[in-house]
């Protein structure tokens, strides 16, 4: 689960994180009373979304004079932001947060996360900040150093210091740059972070560290013993399938292709999107409904397929172990009659009660191909995902 930079640096600022002082705003008028109370000439407006690359696509903005600031406000309201990290359709701006700007010398980053391998926290700092760190993991991995935290000991601050001098920080800086870490690992193990990332740090003209930016990620599985984040969750930026797929507990992810799947079982559903891909088809989703599935789940999982205008085919791969066949046949009859099938389905049921299920796909009168074996199953949807 994601927060937005205002929530981040919210969080940040409690855990004696400096940074700068602003205000949201979700309207044009409090976008200048905001500025007002911030005081001073200048300000930054920035666009609230869950995503990154905000500032190359227009949505952090400096600006001089109150008027200025509800112009820029009221420009970025009400639309879709596309970054580089948001997808065609962008996210929607519902607020800005208003910022007094800082004087920048530096551009820092830092941030951490699980390295799993490791089954350890890692740091990583690079003096590459304010750019897209993942150029400068592919082309200059050196400007990067990492640290890794033993479990027991948690961060030690000789190793906040070892990042602080590798990014050419004065001894003064690297002592508020130990504090800042020290605050980071806090908030990763007390809160359940799953990443904690800031870029850019910067090192002011005064020469103080602070966050800029500020981006928390945490861990879904841990948000039931979080309930002050899982309160900040902002449902208008995720996926509106992905959410509707929630509700019914059905693990759903939207993908970029074409051909929709329902599976059961997260195994047997990349085993699908696997196949599809190796016969040239593009997986529109990835979805699995679940071992212990009944009619209701299968019919919203179709329904939720069916909802995407890129889908032109639907591949259904069951295998009845817990599930019988017969039962998924009824949901997917259920589902084309609710929902009006429009395009091609085709459908594999292996297991528990197979023939009585192909039998009711049959004399339902649909427009579904049974398929038993999966490759001739993945490129025959294939084909008719291509109009064939
Ligand atoms: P994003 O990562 O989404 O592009 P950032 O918050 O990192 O958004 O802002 C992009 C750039 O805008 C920063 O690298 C920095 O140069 C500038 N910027 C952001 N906030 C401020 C601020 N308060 N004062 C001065 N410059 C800022
Ligand atoms: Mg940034």
């Amino acid at each position: 689960m994601n927060l937005h930079e205002y929530q981040a640096k919210e969080i940040f600022a409690r855990y004696g994180i400096p940074v700068p002082q602003g205000q949201l705003a979700e309207s044009p008028e409090a976008a200048r009373a905001a500025a007002k109370q911030l005081g001073g000439e200048r300000f930054v407006v920035k666009a609230q979304v869950h995503a990154g690359g905000r500032g190359k696509a227009g949505g952090v903005k400096l600006v001089e004079g109150y008027d200025a600031v509800e112009e820029a406000a009221k420009k970025m309201l009400g639309q879709r932001l596309v970054t580089k990290q948001t997808g065609a359709e962008g996210l929607p701006i519902n607020s800005v947060w208003i910022e007094k700007p800082s004087a920048i010398a530096r551009e820092l980053y830092v941030s951490a996360l699980v390295d799993r391998s490791r089954e350890r926290i890692v740091f990583m700092a690079s003096a590459a900040g304010g750019m897209d760190i993942e150029e400068v993991a592919a082309h200059t991995p050196e400007r990067i150093k990492h640290v890794y935290v033993h479990p027991a000991a948690g961060l030690q601050p000789y190793q906040a210091r070892q990042l602080g001098f590798f990014m050419g920080l004065t001894k003064a800086q690297v002592d508020q740059f130990t504090r800042i870490l020290m605050g980071l690992y806090r908030i990763f193990t007390e809160l359940d972070a799953a990443l904690v990332e800031i870029n850019p740090l910067i090192v002011t003209a005064d020469g103080d560290v602070m966050a800029l930016d500020a981006k928390l990620n945490f861990d879904s599985n841990a948000l039931f013993r979080q309930k002050a984040i899982a309160e900040m969750r902002d449902f208008s930026q995720e996926d509106e399938r992905e959410r509707e797929a929630s509700k019914y507990d059905l693990n759903y992810v939207t993908l970029d292709g074409d051909i929709g799947c329902m599976v059961n079982g997260a195994g047997l559903a990349m085993a699908t999107m696997d196949i599809v891909k190796l016969h040239g088809g593009r997986p529109a989703n990835f979805l699995d409904v679940g071992g212990g599935t009944t009619a209701e789940k299968v019919t919203e999982a179709f329904k939720l397929i069916t909802k995407s205008p890129d889908v032109k085919a639907i591949f259904i791969n069951i295998f009845g172990g817990i599930v019988r066949c017969d039962l998924i046949a009824e949901g997917i009859i259920q589902a084309c009659r609710q929902v009006g099938l429009k395009i091609p389905v085709v459908a594999r049921l292996q297991g528990t009660n197979m023939d009585k299920g192909r039998e009711m796909l049959k004399a339902s009168g649909l427009a579904i191909t049974p398929v038993e074996d999966l490759t001739e199953a993945a490129k025959t949807v294939v084909a008719l995902a291509k109009g064939a």
